[in-house]
């Protein structure tokens, strides 16, 4: 083409009832014909106007001049040269120099926009083919797969992580970012591009490759952007590492979900407990809600100030509330409202008579409320008989406000945990000692659960807590439960190093005031059972309080 003589025009003459393209120092091939079907007819340039009998057949050195005819040339090379290769559309190599290109029909890039509408439709069909197999398979176990019938994709799953492998660094910047629709067939790992080879690991294919299917494999709520459209290129290895990111991410926050929806049902604060607190701290009785002091089995202990709830519920003549001399520091134990852990501890309150009836009424919730109920009642009896414990300060449903044994929101060490001197572990076991007697005989009560755990050293003194399961005596396994706290005691103090401390039989004895023969373990027990018997039948027919009994029998032993 270089060597083509040229023939360059300054302008190209009218006629004055045809269109004429103006255009200026074309350079044109010389003896180029123009097509027959070219709209522009050229005029005479010797300035024959209105010649009839002009033919622009005839006329070669309007041919010449045909700016058309040079499109329509250089349009069939192009043809010619990119047959087979569709993505390389060329352009005309008009060299117009400051004038203005006629619109080029171009048809090159069919061929990819035929690519682009079969993928589309594949897309299509395969994610119908999806639908379709969700809809057979439901939940049914054993699968069937449509993966044959599959269309196969242009960005199919890939998830090699080779970034080395480079085959081919064609110069496709000018492409359009559509152009990332390039399929590499993956039926042969490889497509021609041009002349060249292109494997799936092509840096460019892929990098596009992979920015689309940023949108399309990433979680719905992981925001890509817009990548497709700005034409970002993402190697694997960040593609790979953003798409663990992403799912990492996912992953997160699911499990934040599932830890939200967890705590609300394992920690107890769930909404209606929540309700409640608002309302404790609306009507005063609460100052401001600190912080969790323990997450039990069964219930949470939180830190809170108590309010001064004096007039501040005047209008709704809540006398209750209204005459209540709040602690500076209380604790709140919320209930837990799972079932799960109450379930194995249905024993310690159906068949404590004070709740029996009412047990066996009433639905699951209301049975957690009892247990708030049952320690309020036991911390009550405590406190009249002078041990020292919480004291109550409200109950409402499962939550129950008592005082804080401890200060300025430290709370007091349990024993297991308190360091004490040997004067002051003699000292505590005596107090031990002493409260589970008061408890037994006064309170008409055994703890049920007492352990170096639920006794906290406070002010010098041992303070009784956690007392939801404690159960009168006549409880069918009330002595049961009693010889249980002893052994823990016994132990306990025996491993600390107090002098003098008894077995748990001789504790057992010593606390209820029975005197049960220290034979051997079974002949123990089967006593324990014999007056555990005798003593519900008692509770049964309401004629006497059954500890009363069982210390009678015990007497009457003797
Ligand atoms: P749980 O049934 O979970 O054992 P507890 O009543 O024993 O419930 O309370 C759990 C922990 O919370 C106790 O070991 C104690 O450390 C703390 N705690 C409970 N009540 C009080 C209180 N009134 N003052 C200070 N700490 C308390
Ligand atoms: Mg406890």
């Amino acid at each position: 083409m270089a060597s083509s003589p040229e023939v360059v025009i300054n302008e190209i003459p009218t006629t004055s009832n045809l269109p004429i393209p103006v255009t200026s120092k074309i350079k044109l091939q010389k003896g180029s014909k123009t097509p027959p079907n070219s709209p522009w007819i050229p005029t005479s340039p010797w300035g024959l106007k209105d010649n009839k009998e002009f033919s622009y057949k005839n006329t070669s050195f309007e041919d010449v001049m045909s700016e058309q005819l040079a499109n329509q040339l250089q349009l069939a090379e192009d043809r010619k040269q990119s047959a087979d290769d569709f993505s390389n559309p060329v352009e005309p190599d008009l060299d117009i120099d400051g004038g203005e290109a006629h619109e080029n029909e171009d048809t090159s890039n069919d061929l990819l926009i035929a690519q682009l509408l079969q993928a589309k439709m594949d897309k299509e069909y395969n994610q119908y083919l999806t639908r379709q197999e969700n809809t057979v398979n439901q939940n049914s176990k054993v699968r069937l797969s449509y993966t044959n019938y599959r269309m196969d994709e242009i960005f199919s799953s890939d998830d090699d992580d080779s970034d080395t492998e480079v085959e081919y660094d064609a110069d496709t910047d000018a492409q359009d970012p559509s152009s990332n629709m390039l399929q590499v067939n993956s039926g042969k790992g490889y497509v021609m591009f041009g002349k060249e080879v292109v494997t799936k690991h092509d840096l460019e294919i892929s990098g596009r490759k992979n920015t689309a299917r940023l949108e399309d494999s990433f979680p719905v709520e992981f925001k890509t952007g817009d990548a497709r459209g700005m034409d970002i290129q993402l190697s694997n290895k960040i593609y790979n590492s953003l798409k663990k990111h992403a799912y990492a991410e996912q992953r997160r926050g699911q499990r934040l979900h599932e830890e939200k929806e967890h705590y609300t049902a394992e920690h107890a604060v769930d909404e209606k407990t929540r309700l409640i607190l608002h309302r404790l701290v609306d009507r005063g009785v609460i100052a401001s809600v600190n912080g969790v002091v323990s997450i039990g089995k069964e219930a949470v202990v939180i830190h809170v100030d108590g309010g001064d709830v004096i007039g501040s519920d005047s209008s709704k003549n809540n006398d209750e509330m209204q005459n209540l001399l709040i602690p500076a520091e209380c604790v709140v134990k919320i209930y837990k409202t799972t079932l799960n852990e109450f379930k194995a501890r249905d024993k310690y309150i159906k068949d404590d008579y004070r709740f029996k009836d009412r047990f066996k009424k009433l639905n699951p919730r209301k049975i957690i409320h009892m247990w708030a109920e049952k320690e309020m009642h036991n911390l009550n009896r405590m406190n009249e008989a002078g041990i020292a414990c919480p004291q109550v300060v409200l109950l409402r449903k499962h939550i129950l406000v008592m005082s804080f044994i401890g200060h300025d929101q430290q709370p007091a060490p349990k024993l297991k945990s308190a360091i004490l001197s040997t004067t002051q572990k003699k000292s505590a076991y005596e107090q031990v000692l002493s409260m589970m007697k008061t408890l037994y005989h006064e309170c008409k009560l055994i703890h049920a659960d007492l352990s170096e755990f639920n006794l906290l050293w406070h002010d010098g003194k041992v303070w009784m807590i956690d007392v939801s399961q404690s159960v009168e005596p006549s409880h069918p396994h009330g002595l049961e439960f009693l010889l249980r706290d002893c052994y823990n005691i016994s132990k306990f103090f025996t491993n600390l190093g107090v002098k003098d401390v008894p077995g748990s039989y001789q504790l057992f004895n010593e606390v209820s005031g029975l005197d049960i023969p220290l034979s051997d373990d079974a002949s123990f027990r089967s006593a324990i059972e014999v007056l555990q018997n005798s003593a519900e039948e008692h509770a049964h027919q309401g004629r006497r309080k059954a500890s009363e009994i069982l210390t009678q029998s015990a007497t009457e032993k003797k």
